[in-house]
C-alpha cells in the first residue's frame, strides 16, 4: 500500500496538518521513544497511508545513545519501506527555518532539517517541504528562495512548486494546504506510473 511518511521537528506543525490532512485527531509523537509505533491512516478519498516519524523532531535533551538508536530506527523503518513510500513531507516553520539552519550550520546538531532533507534523497524518496506557517511570513518569495538555497536546489522556488514538487508553501492552522495535496497527488501518480 502507498505510504507518505511525515517528518519535522516538534512546533513545526505536524500534529495541525495531520489534522488537516486526515480530517481527524492524531496523535504525533512528542517524545523521542514514539519511533517505534509509527501511526498509519487513511486519507480519503485516496486510499494510502501517512506515516508519522516522530524521533528526529525531539531530539533536544535526549541522551546520544538514545538519540542514536531512534535515529537508526527512523532510517531502518524508511529504508525497509522504502518501496512503498511514495514521498516524505519533511514539515518545516517557514517564518524559522532558514534562520535556524543557518545558525547550527556548523553545529555537530541532530537533526538538521537540511540533513533530514538529504537523507530522504539518499533512500530515494522523494523529498516534499511542506513549509508551514506561511501566515506569518511577510517577505515570501524572497524567504522561500533562501530556504531553496539552502536545500541545494536553484531559485525560483516557484520552478520547485506544484504537481510532484518539492517546495509546499501552506497555514496549515487555517486549513490552507492545497500547495501540499497538489504535490502529493503528482507523487502518487508517478508512483502508480512506475508500478504498470
Ligand atoms: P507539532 O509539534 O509539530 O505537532 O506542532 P503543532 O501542530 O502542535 O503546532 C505547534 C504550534 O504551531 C501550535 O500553537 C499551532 O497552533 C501552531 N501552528 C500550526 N500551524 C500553524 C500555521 O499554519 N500558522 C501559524 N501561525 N501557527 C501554526
Amino acid at each position: 500500500d502507498a505510504e507518505v511518511v511525515l517528518v519535522g521537528r516538534s512546533n513545526v506543525g505536524k500534529s495541525t496538518l495531520m489534522r488537516e490532512l486526515t480530517g481527524h485527531d492524531v496523535s504525533t509523537g512528542k517524545k523521542p521513544g514514539v519511533t517505534r509505533k509509527p501511526n498509519h491512516f487513511d486519507w480519503a478519498p485516496q486510499s494510502f497511508m501517512f506515516t508519522d516519524l516522530p524521533g528526529f523532531g525531539f531530539m533536544s535533551g535526549v541522551e546520544e545513545d538514545k538519540r542514536e538508536a531512534i535515529k537508526t530506527d527512523v532510517v531502518r523503518y524508511v529504508e525497509e519501506n522504502a518501496d512503498s513510500i511514495v514521498a516524505g513531507v519533511l514539515v518545516v516553520d517557514g517564518k524559522a527555518v532558514v534562520d535556524i539552519i543557518d545558525r547550527h550550520s556548523d553545529e555537530d546538531e541532530i537533526p538538521h532539517d537540511v540533513e533530514l532533507f538529504q537523507f530522504l534523497q539518499d533512500v530515494d524518496v522523494a523529498p516534499v517541504v511542506a513549509v508551514n506557517k506561511m501566515d506569518k511570513v511577510d517577505d515570501r518569495d524572497e524567504r522561500l528562495n533562501e530556504l531553496c538555497e539552502r536545500l541545494g536546489l536553484y531559485p525560483p522556488w516557484q520552478q520547485w512548486s506544484g504537481e510532484g514538487g518539492t517546495i509546499a508553501p501552506i497555514t496549515a492552522k487555517k486549513g490552507s494546504i492545497e500547495p501540499l495535496k497538489e504535490a502529493l497527488r503528482g507523487h502518487f501518480r508517478e508512483a502508480k506510473r512506475d508500478d504498470l
